[in-house]
């Protein structure tokens, strides 16, 4: 190839060839299209948004952003469509495949163990920036709380005894005493205990039984990846129109009066993605440039969808096919991740509710602090992967501090980039697990595993 030789004496590709390369890239990267279909979109947002380009009236605006966000809202009904088979079919594979139940009490331990120890990390960032930055003394406070009324006080005693008292309650909640409800509910945390019992209990039972419900897991699996791989197609007009509705409905004029509250759960999301790929380079001796590689379009998708669900199939993919994890850990510790591990929404939650604190001039002592932490580990756990799951489950936490409901208000018009951010950080947390977990849990000596 004489051209690339005298091409790489000059240092530079010809046109022809460089507009081939990224041709090539377009048609066979999938990352590639997703971030052009984020810069168009955000771009097309900025242009037509009342605020920004101004191209059309705020009503018009509304509808073409309707329309955009078409292939977006389909793409995510698709995937939530088959999201209820593959998350049980995937658990009961994962769990039955791990071949015994010493093994499986090794990963489930292990998993929990880092699941809860990063989350508890990322309170920790998020409580400290936020009381070393401050945010809401940026804002105008006496106009905010004007208008969203002042800080309540709260009888936090009485508020104890009460979650004490209900305790029981919630724990026999947990269990789906009624599964179908439980599915027609969407109620996760439920579906995948569901699972994870229906695993264990065909690894006790004889093979020859098991087998039956085994092989029709294995095609639930195949069947709802096959939907998911037709969905993935719309992926690139899925990120384009999801972000130009976005960027039409949130206006820059939003962001700038919040920008220092953003900066700081950015940052903080930043700080725990650092100590992720620490791990990964410690703990699973992987280079972080090949883990970020291998999962940028996982990411990119996160960020685009902010749902962790919508994800979850090509997270399986991803650590199954590109970065060697076995699929009896794979299939077990993504969805149980996607369901139960959310350390970026903790952290955003704690930065969220201690802003607040700040704007509201609500006092708050270190025991507040631990409270929250752990209230917001606790809340994390059970709450749903979707959009915006987040900052609902943060109006509970903000009414036991004495922030007035309306509080939520003020963090809306910036939560969904937020809520992109952290989902992202969510779902890293999920794949470092089943790095971690392919390198410090030895496969059991079972029969050899095909490929
Ligand atoms: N959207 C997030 C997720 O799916 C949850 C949240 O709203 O924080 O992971």
């Amino acid at each position: 190839m004489a051209t690339e030789s005298t091409d790489r004496y000059f240092g530079f590709k010809p046109l022809e060839e460089l507009t081939d390369t990224i041709q090539r890239l377009i048609r066979t990267r999938l990352w590639a299209q997703i971030v052009i279909g984020m810069v168009l979109g955000i771009a097309v947002g900025m242009l037509l948004s009342p605020e920004g380009g101004a191209l059309l009236s705020e009503s018009d605006a509304d509808v073409v952003a309707g329309w955009l966000a078409l292939p977006g809202q389909v793409f995510l009904a698709l995937i939530q469509m088959v999201v209820l088979p593959l998350v049980v079919a995937s658990i009961v594979l994962g769990v039955a495949s791990s071949g015994d139940p010493a093994q499986l009490r090794k990963m489930g331990g292990r998993v929990g163990v880092f699941f809860l120890a990063t989350t508890a990390a990322a309170t920790a960032i998020g409580i400290s920036l936020a009381l070393v930055v401050q945010p809401g003394n940026y804002l105008d406070r006496e106009t905010v709380q004007q208008t969203l009324g002042p800080a309540q006080v709260v009888a936090s005693a009485a508020s104890d005894e009460v979650k004490l008292a209900d305790l029981p309650d919630r724990i026999v909640a947990l269990i789906p005493s009624d599964p179908a409800r439980a599915a027609l509910n969407q109620s996760m945390l439920q579906i995948v205990l569901f699972a994870i019992l229906m695993g264990i209990a065909l690894l006790a039972i004889p093979a020859v039984r098991s087998r039956p419900l085994l092989d029709l897991a294995g095609s639930l699996q195949e069947v709802s990846m096959q939907v998911v791989s037709w969905a993935m197609l719309l992926a690139p007009y899925a990120v384009f129109g999801l972000l130009a509705q976005i960027s039409i409905k949130i206006g820059l004029q939003a962001l700038l009066g919040l920008s220092v509250y953003v900066g700081v759960v950015i940052a903080g999301l930043v700080a725990l993605d650092l100590l992720y790929l620490a791990l990964v380079a410690i703990g699973a001796r992987m280079s972080p440039a090949r883990f970020l590689s291998a999962t940028r379009e996982v990411q990119l998708l996160a960020f685009s969808t902010s749902s962790s669900a919508a994800v979850m199939p090509l997270s399986i993919r991803t650590v199954q096919d590109k970065l060697g994890v076995r699929p009896s850990i794979a299939q077990f510790v993504i969805p149980v991740g996607a369901t139960v591990n959310m350390a970026g929404t903790a952290l955003y939650q704690v930065v969220a509710a201690v802003f607040l604190t700040q704007v509201f001039g609500v006092d708050i002592t270190l025991g507040d602090l631990l409270l929250l932490s752990a209230t917001t580990i606790g809340a994390s756990i059970g709450s749903p992967s979707s959009p915006g799951a987040g900052i609902v489950i943060l109006a509970t936490i903000l009414q036991s501090m004495g922030i007035p409901p309306g509080g939520v208000a003020l963090l809306i018009g910036v939560d969904r980039i937020l809520d992109m951010s952290r989902t992202t950080v969510n779902v890293v947390g999920d794949l470092v697990a089943c790095v971690l977990m392919n390198r410090w849990i030895k496969p059991e000596a079972s029969p050899p595993a095909a490929g």
